[in-house]
């Protein structure tokens, strides 16, 4: 029995209701009477249930498909705006006792190059990411008991923060490590996190269980249940997300809502972001062994039913995507997306080492961060490296409700422009300087609320001024 509130694993992402629901989806596929009146629903903003998103995202009829990504493209732009954040992964260590067969971490690949990163090479690899422009880090380690404990994560978030480089500093550092006990999500709330994140993966109990079939994340259950510890221990900004092609996508799509609509349930908030990664090359992995893997299209489907499903969730694409795929998908619903990254151990700093194969999975947008900030430029977007909600405590139902609300609007925007403006002050080329400047003059004159507008011109001047970290 499907029960949102339970604490339960397998009673919050109910088999049989999915079952159940894929097949109500098949059979209204081309039902436009239902499927236009899901779409009504959806245009207020309020989102969907997993059982209409199911059916939006079976819809084979072309012209009502249309509407639903110029929906999506609409939503994305009431709550959203034009800004992208961006942010980088940091790999601490690639140490790891789990079987995942995806993911060149697995315990058994004896060809990877194994490294766990020391705080001075961590110092080292936050000065080149500082020097490139980032403000906002997602830390990612393989899990390890004894190599990776919980007290060498919390020791690099330290060592992260600690750290000012000339004008650089990471101001906010979400973290990506295995699922763990309520008293270790206590002790990440209480070193600074932003947002804890736990990919799913996938949903399907039967298919999660033979892709680990070893180390503690075989442990359906506990993996599941991971983001119930998280907000008991204090966390209450969690990313959700799944690798898509490693079991049908359609069952995952509505095991990733359901999921979410048990945290709105049992803790009164949903996910804070959703990320959507594609099973993807590396070494020791060959994509052909996933039939299941996702077109292009189908990806961007998915994007799009998400992004009017929860309209109040940020969506994360990485590296992993073209520059053509994450572009298509930023119109759609997409809010934050890496840049410049290295998915080694110690790649930033040491670029000849990137070459080596301890990367977690091949990047398919090799740009540098400048180049992605001029690209998004020329795209219309204004790039933000803003991490003001978490440092103003804005955080779990407080930030749900000021989105929900709409007034979030008023921070973002003026946050997003100096930020934008102390990234181009202190690292942009001349090139990507002059269109920045040209776009955040023309923003800044959109700001609607005359006093919030007067403080950001103020701001902005002061920026260029030298002086830094100003926020909303
Ligand atoms: Fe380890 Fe994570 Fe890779 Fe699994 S996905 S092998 S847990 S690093
Ligand atoms: Fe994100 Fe808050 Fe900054 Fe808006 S103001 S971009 S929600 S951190």
């Amino acid at each position: 029995m499907y029960q949102p509130k339970s604490p339960k694993a397998e009673e919050f992402i109910s088999h049989e209701e999915i079952l159940e629901i894929l097949e109500y989806a098949k059979n209204n596929k081309s039902n436009r009477e239902l499927i236009e009146q899901l779409i009504s629903k959806a245009t207020l903003c309020k989102g969907l249930t997993h059982r209409e998103a199911a059916v939006l995202l079976e819809c084979d009829q072309p012209d009502l498909t249309e509407r639903i990504f110029q929906l999506a493209k609409e939503i994305k732009q009431r709550f959203y705006g034009n800004r992208i954040v961006m942010f980088a992964p940091l790999y601490l260590s690639n140490h790891c006792v789990n079987g995942c067969v995806y993911c060149p971490y697995h315990a058994k690949n004896k060809t990877i190059g194994r490294r766990k990163l020391t705080q001075e090479e961590i110092r080292k690899e936050v000065i080149a990411l500082q020097d490139m422009g980032h403000k906002r880090l997602a830390l990612e380690a393989g899990e390890h008991p004894t190599l990776n404990p919980i007290e060498y994560i919390l020791e690099s978030i330290r060592t992260i923060y600690s750290i000012k480089h000339k004008n650089g500093a990471i101001r906010r550092v979400n973290v990506n490590i295995a699922a763990t006990t309520v008293e270790n999500y206590r002790r990440l709330k209480e070193a600074g996190i932003g947002t804890y994140i736990l990919f799913q993966e996938t949903y399907h109990k039967a298919n999660y269980e033979s892709l680990h079939p070893t180390g503690p994340k075989s442990n359906y259950a506990y993996h599941t249940e991971a983001m119930d510890r998280a907000m008991e221990g204090g966390i209450d900004d969690v990313g959700l997300g799944v690798l898509f092609g490693l079991n049908t996508y359609r069952y995952d799509f509505v095991g990733l809502l359901m999921h979410a609509e048990h945290l709105e349930a049992r803790f009164g908030v949903g996910p804070h972001t959703i990320s959507v990664p594609r099973i993807c090359p590396a070494d020791d992995i060959n994509t052909n062994d996933f039939p299941d893997a996702i077109s292009d299209d189908t990806f961007s489907k998915i994007v799009a039913v998400i992004r009017i499903s929860v309209p109040y969730t940020g969506m994360i694409i990485s590296t992993r995507e073209s520059q053509e795929s994450r572009r298509r998908v930023l119109e759609l619903g997409v809010s934050q997306i890496s840049g410049g990254s290295r998915t080694s151990v110690g790649g930033y700093a040491e670029e000849d080492r990137s070459e080596e194969n301890s990367a977690q999975f091949d990047v398919s947008d090799t740009r540098t961060l400048d180049e992605i900030v001029g690209w998004l430029l020329d795209l219309g977007y204004l790039p933000s490296f803003c991490t003001a909600c978490y440092r103003e405590g804005r955080t779990g139902d407080r930030f749900m409700s000021l989105v929900k609300s709409g007034q979030i609007a008023n921070c973002c925007a003026p946050n997003a422009l100096m930020t934008l403006k102390e990234y181009l002050e202190d690292y942009a080329s001349d090139d990507i300087r002059r269109k920045g400047i040209a776009l955040i003059r023309q923003e800044a004159e959109q700001i609607p609320n005359p006093k919030i507008k007067e403080i950001t011109l103020r701001r902005l001047k002061e920026i260029e001024e030298g002086k830094r970290d100003f926020r909303f």
